[in-house]
This record gives C-alpha cells, structure tokens and sequence, in this order.
C-alpha cells in the first residue's frame, strides 16, 4: 500500500507547474487536501480511485499517420508554448472551439473536421474538459480532450498533436484519481442558489439534501442564513476534475440547529439506499452522525430524488396548503420521467390503474404503514413484488387526475395519512456496530477537522 501522502504528493509536484499556471484559485484547496491527508490518510484511503503511481496508460484507438520531418525554419523564432483549458459546447465547430482556445490555425481546423476522433469525440460534444498548447503565433501545437462517460475509475483522453505540417490523432484509456475539495456556503434562498454561489456541483447539492433528508425539510424549512460545509471528492484526469464523487462529511445548520453528517464504510455493512448515491457502486457504506448513529431510516421523507424542480416547487405552492385545499397526500413536482422510488421496504400491493390515481402503486410496509405513488407515467413492479428502500417503482407522469407532471405520495399510518416528512423523522434509526467502533471513532475525528477546515474556506472567500 502506497502512503497516500507520498502518492498526492507526487502528483501534486509532477503537476504543480501545470496547476498553477491554470488554477490559480484552487491552490488553498489542494493545500488544505494535502494536510488533511498528511493527518493520518483516512481521507485519501476513502477515495475511490487507485493510487496515483497505479495509473497505466494503454492505447486504445491510434490513427497513424506518416511521419514528419520538423520543419526547422519555423524554430528560428522563439517558440513558446500558450496553454489555455475550457470545456467543449455541443454547438462548437472546430472553429469555434479552436478560436475560444486562443488557437488561430485553419490547418489545425481542417484537420479537426476530417479526423474521424475529432468529428466523433469532440465536435458536437459539449461538456468535454480540453486544454489547447498553442505556439507563439497562435498555431496549434497540441490539444486534449478528457471526458469520463462510465463508473469503472477510468477516463478516455483524446490527443491531437502537430507533427511538423501534419497532425496525427490518438484515443488512450487512463485511471481517474479522487481528490477531497472543501467548500462551504449560506443559504440565501434555496439550497441551489447558495451552491452554485459556492461553485459547488449539483450532484454535491442533490447528495447533502439526500443525507440530511431524515433531519432537515428541505422542500419546506431551509431559512435563509442556513449554512453548509461539505467536504467531497472529484475524480480528476491529469489533475483536471471530470466527475463529482461522493461526499465524504457535511455539516448542515438549520435554523440554529447543526447535523454532521460523516460516511462510514463498515467492513460487513449491509448495503444502504444511501451507499447508492454517487462514487464507488461496490463500496458497502452510509452515512453516519459524528457520534455514530446512521442516519439511514425505516422511511426515506421524499419518494423523488431532491432536485432543482423539486426545490422550486415548494417555494412555489406551499405542499400542505395545497394537501389541505385539494386532497390528502402530498404533491411532489417532478419532470415526466423521473424515477419514483419506495420510501421504504415492503411489497406491493397493487400495481395498476385507478380512476383519479391513474397508474399507482400501493406498497405495504411492516408495522402496517402503507404508502402510495400516483399518477406515474409507466409501472415498474408488479403485485406481490418485494421491494428494497430507494429502488424504482415507477416513473413520474400526469396519468388520471392530474393537471400537470407530478407525483402524489400517501404515507398511510394504520389508515391514517401521515406528513412523510415528520413520519420519515420519526421512523428508527441503526448504530454503528460495536465491531467497527475504534475505525469509526478515528475517521470521526478526521471528518471534524475536516468541516471545520472547509468552514474556513467560506471565511478565506469573502474577505
Ligand atoms: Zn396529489
């Protein structure tokens, strides 16, 4: 096992050159990253990727094209190098692209158009991380492209490099690396808007909701001057961060009233709803309290995945105003589509169409709580199926009474509706086991010094 502080260093001066030239702004994170992984490497040996001296390359795709002499009187003037990074925009031609790169080359442009990896991989590609070296007078001297499209820890790098008056172009296959990144923020007005404040990725925001679903309502309770301070990973290609991962802690302020939130991956652990949230598919774990309670319930308190629409929505139509005018149950709103999941395990008691209801689905839980899911555009189970907590039941529609997509959830409480939100609260919760204790306890104190740095970091950016 490689010390993980020896590993990122390496990296971190193989490319600090690089990185500083590009990212100015995010040295005071990789330092942070740097010593909470000198700390004691709890953080580092949670990441998902494989360390960094484990990164092979292999050729995947190779266009081969003759070889060129160099054309030496292009070397009488000094050749510097210019490196500019930006992301690809499905609507870029090559020469589109090419100009926001700062690359002024009709060669490199044509080439671009008629190189089957360009055309395929790039043009018409949006979102694509690619760094252009172009040479003193704007000609392009290389470009690459980093994209990871799949879950396996890999990402694909497409290279096109000059070769005298030629270009040739190759497609390799290399090993993403995780990094920890701090962030924190305040809560002006919704949850989104304080993390796009924050630079935060969605998927950071959709996973701090979900973590804290069973304590806090963000559909209905955030209060501005709420804040957060996350501490993620991002899966980096040569240091450039191409997925989000998962969060590793979090600690959520509402209305006076702090959560920390820490992910433990217990050695025999059952697999959690919440162990599916992001990252590592296979990494058996959840989220836990700092003082080791799961914050796994009985009752997810949403049937819909917290999402930009689903934020709005509350802000919008009030759900139990709205509960109490129109009918029992609450409205989620969700685009057409979107997965409808079982708030918590059971089997279905029906699967079909009824009158108002439309497609619906009746699931029966221990204890004899029944929930229900209506309105959905398509069926996923059927009756007498078992289900497990997250899985899909169906996709959201506007089938029966509906006057627009959305999914209306019941949570029936020995024939009695229930508030999900407050029913989700209430529902039990599973500890740490006393086996996995003495790991817990020590990656616990990491987490805390790591809040406690990505606190500062809000602290750093607004002076
Ligand atoms: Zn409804």
């Amino acid at each position: 096992m490689i010390n993980p502080f020896i590993a990122s260093s390496q990296v971190f001066s193989n490319t600090a050159a690089h990185w500083l030239k590009q990212h100015p702004k995010r040295i005071a994170a990789i330092v942070a990253t740097l010593m909470l992984t000198g700390g004691g490497g709890a953080f580092a040996v949670a990441t998902l990727g494989p360390d960094a001296a484990d990164i092979t390359v292999r050729n995947v795709l190779e266009t081969v094209q003759p070889l060129a002499l160099p054309d030496y009187n292009q070397n009488l003037t000094p050749q510097y190098v210019l490196y500019r990074t930006d992301a690809t925009r499905a609507s870029d031609t090559a020469d589109t692209l090419l100009k926001r790169l700062g690359v002024d080359d009709a060669e490199a442009a044509a080439y671009l158009r008629s190189d089957a990896n360009a055309r395929q991989m790039l043009l018409g590609r949006g979102g694509r991380q690619i760094t252009a070296e172009a040479l003193a007078d704007q000609r392009l001297s290389k470009l690459t492209a980093r994209w990871s499209t799949d879950t396996d820890g890999q990402f694909q790098r497409l290279v096109i490099e000059r070769n005298g008056q030629d270009f040739s172009s190759h497609i390799e296959t290399a090993s993403l690396r995780a990094s920890s990144q701090l962030a924190s923020g305040t809560i002006q007005s919704t949850l989104f808007a304080a993390t796009d404040e924050a630079k935060i990725p969605d998927a950071v925001a959709v996973q701090l909701a979900e973590i804290f679903s069973g304590d806090i309502d963000f559909r209905r309770a955030l209060r501005k001057g709420d804040r957060f301070s996350v501490v993620y990973e991002t899966l980096e290609g040569d240091g450039e961060p191409l997925r989000t991962g998962r969060v590793l802690s979090a600690e959520f302020v509402n209305a006076g009233k702090a959560f920390q939130a820490m992910w433990f991956g217990e050695p025999a652990a059952e697999p959690s709803s919440a162990g599916k949230l992001a990252g590592d598919p296979g990494k058996k774990g959840g989220y836990y309290t700092l003082d080791g309670q799961s914050m796994r319930r009985a009752f997810l308190s949403s049937p819909v995945e917290f999402s930009r629409v689903s934020s709005g929505f509350a802000m919008r139509f009030h759900p139990i105003l709205k509960q109490m005018r129109a009918h029992l149950g609450t409205d989620f709103a969700a685009t057409t589509g979107t997965p409808a999941r079982t708030v918590g395990d059971g089997v279905v008691s029906f699967a079909g169409v009824q009158n108002g209801y439309g497609n619906v689905v009746f699931i029966k839980h221990r204890g004899n709580t029944e929930t229900v899911y209506a309105h959905l555009s398509k069926l996923m189970v059927r009756l007498g199926d078992k289900v497990n907590q997250g899985q899909t039941i169906g996709l959201v529609g506007a089938t029966g009474w509906a006057t627009g997509p959305h999914l209306h959830f019941e949570v029936r409480d020995h024939g009695v509706q229930r508030d999900p939100m407050t029913f989700a609260q209430q529902s039990e919760t599973i500890p740490v086991s006393t086996s996995a204790k003495p790991a817990f306890e020590r990656m616990a104190q990491q987490s805390k010094i790591a809040l406690a740095a990505a606190a500062s970091m809000q602290i750093t950016s607004t002076q």
